[in-house]
């Protein structure tokens, strides 16, 4: 009996302490091991995408380079009345500064007087400052008086020259425009937009033109050009200064959002 007990009890009651032990030692080496293991899945965390992307670096417009053109022996146009471009559009340039600089922008102008900078020493002014647009002020010797006209270049077919060029990284300075003429051409289109609203006759779309001072300037450029030196006096060209000085700024305004934005 006590054997049948024995035998059914080694029989029952041992593998159910084996099974006991067994299931005891299943979870302690579970935890055991997965105790080790966890080390192990750690350094597999990084490779999820909780990593903090990074942040392309904010593109901001703060400074437009003004340039009244012409200037010392260059007249520029004149008018048979004695008016010379190059007095006219540096008094412009002085009015768009200060309405340029009212929306927080600095504004370097290419002269200060009656000065003869290069084309280049102009434009090397928008190489030097990061995020700048580049203005050009004109005043054309014929044309409907009272209008103005926006011009951006044209975009001209890639040089095989210019093509391997751009694939060596090395961008000819007479190309500077290159990589900007989509932007340029939208900056002339606010602007003549802002034009044609307070210059009656002015068109509502810019021009494109082959605008010697644009191509060597390594950012968005535009010319405008005002009309005309052939009047019998300056006083209409005078007072054609605020309208120019405040469309201008709201165009920049206009286009900096756009800049800042990355929008088209
Ligand atoms: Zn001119």
């Amino acid at each position: 009996m006590s054997h049948d007990w024995n035998d059914s009890g080694i029989l029952v009651a041992v593998p159910s302490k084996l099974i006991c032990f067994f299931f005891v030692w299943t979870i302690a080496a579970a935890q055991a091991f997965s105790s080790q293991a966890q080390p192990e899945q750690a350094p597999a965390a990084p490779a999820q995408p909780s990593v903090t992307p990074s942040i392309p670096p904010k593109k901001s417009l703060a400074v437009v380079i003004l340039d009244p053109a012409h200037g010392g022996p260059d007249l520029g146009a004149r008018g048979s009345s004695g008016i010379s471009e190059s007095d006219v559009v540096l008094s412009y340039a002085r009015l768009v500064r200060i309405s340029l600089e009212a929306q927080g922008l600095r504004v370097i102008l290419t002269r200060q007087a009656n000065d003869a900078p290069s084309f280049d020493d102009r434009s090397k002014l928008a190489k030097a400052q990061r995020g700048s647009i580049f203005i050009t002020l004109h005043v054309s010797s014929t044309g409907p008086p009272g209008t103005v006209r926006v011009y951006s270049l044209p975009q001209a077919p890639v040089k095989q020259d210019t093509a391997s060029a751009l694939h060596s990284g090395l961008l000819p300075w007479d190309r500077a425009q290159f990589n900007f003429i989509d932007q340029s051409r939208r900056l002339a289109e606010l602007i003549q937009i802002q034009m044609a609203q307070r210059f009656h006759g002015s068109s509502e779309t810019p021009f494109e033109a082959p605008v010697r001072q644009l191509r060597t300037v390594g950012a968005p450029a535009v010319a405008i050009e005002v009309s005309s030196v052939s009047l019998p006096d300056r006083a209409p060209l005078d007072q054609m200064g605020p309208g120019l000085a405040d469309g201008l700024a709201r165009a920049v305004a206009a286009f900096r959002t756009l800049y800042e934005t990355g929008g088209k």
